[in-house]
């Protein structure tokens, strides 16, 4: 035997050396799994608005540098120590939900979602802006078939934490289910609001994307720059739940007037400053507002099955990892039609 056999193969990531850094293209070894680790060789990973939070730093104690991206999407290419129930070759994905610890309060009673040390990809770890890339098995979601890596990606945090927040909204087939936002979040959450049976109402910002939300399932578009959203919603009947995906808290604040009663307002759409709501708008009618993340890999998986069984597919655009950054600055401008997605 030859000592050339320890010479490590290189792999290719695109990554951040520290906060608030542009995006560099390096070639580092391809790592081992630990204990409980698969590597993934991965084909797809999707670019999140959250994304910002490793380019920015804003994710308290990250450490860098750090390789961002946990919509990943790609095929197990060496197994750790301890690994059951996944193969070689299997085709898997990684999300938002990148690990839990099995210990904290949260965890002891099954509710591994609100894990208090919830690891996440490409925050807690390096993610998927890389030909491949390691996770723990807690983070793993099997693939169906059928899905492509491109389209099953964006599913993996945008299309789960649609799905997901909808399906434990307590709306009932038939209704009135306003999407606010149609963006990366918002196109998929018509998507899966259409299929799971509600009147869907579309709510944007000008006429621009008025046809396209009707063609993914919406019956009634809004378009909030030239009517009052609210006052639109009230003439239906007052929406049981608003999915409120476009990041502006601004917007959300002025559509809780569009609940009707016992309605509920879904923020999923990530932002900082405060939505401005007066006890009173929420005492009549009794309406709640409530927040939701992502969900754990079987919901992951439950998403998956229900877009393979229904059509929902993520819009994208891809770009080759090398144009990491370009990718990046498309996502954040806004004007994707609607993810962003890089291809290895
Ligand atoms: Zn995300
Ligand atoms: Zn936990």
């Amino acid at each position: 035997m030859s000592g050339a056999k320890a010479a490590v193969a290189p792999m290719r990531v695109a990554r951040i050396a520290n906060a608030g850094a542009d995006f560099e293209v390096v070639e580092l070894e391809i790592p081992k799994p630990g204990v409980r680790q698969v590597r993934i060789r991965v084909q797809a990973c999707g670019i999140c608005h959250s994304d910002v939070l490793t380019k920015e730093g804003a994710w308290p104690g990250i450490q860098y540098p750090r390789v961002p991206g946990h919509e990943v999407a790609g095929v197990i290419d060496e197994l750790g120590a301890d690994v059951s129930g996944w193969k070689q070759g299997q085709r898997v994905g990684v999300g938002w939900h990148g690990g839990q610890d099995n210990t904290c309060p949260s965890c002891r009673r099954g509710d591994f979602r609100n894990c208090r040390n919830l690891k996440i990809p490409g925050i807690s770890y390096d993610g998927g802006y890389a030909e491949y890339m390691l996770a723990p098995v807690e983070a793993l979601v099997a693939i169906p078939e059928s899905l492509s890596a491109a389209e099953a990606a964006p599913l993996l945090c945008a299309g789960i934490t649609t799905f997901n927040a909808l399906r434990h909204s307590g709306a009932m087939p038939g209704d009135l289910v306003a999407v606010q936002g149609v963006g990366g979040l918002g196109h998929l959450g018509i998507q899966f609001a259409n299929k799971f049976g509600y009147k869907v109402a579309a709510i944007g910002r000008g006429s621009g994307n008025a046809s396209l939300a009707r063609k993914l399932g919406a019956t009634t578009y809004i378009d909030s720059k030239a009517t009052n959203a609210a006052e639109a919603l009230q003439k239906l009947g007052g929406a049981q739940v608003i999915l409120a995906t476009a990041p502006s808290s601004k917007a959300m604040s002025e559509l809780i007037d569009g609940l009707g009663p016992n309605g509920k307002f879904m923020v999923i759409g990530a932002t900082f400053d405060p939505i401005e709501v007066a006890p009173i708008q929420l005492i009549t009618g009794s309406r709640t507002i409530q927040g939701w993340a992502a969900g754990t890999p079987a919901d992951s998986e439950d998403a998956l099955r229900f877009a393979e069984l229904s059509g929902v597919r993520p819009m994208i655009e891809t770009y080759p990892l090398a144009r990491a950054a370009e990718a990046y600055a498309r996502m954040m401008s806004g004007d994707a039609q609607f993810r962003v997605v890089l291809t290895m």
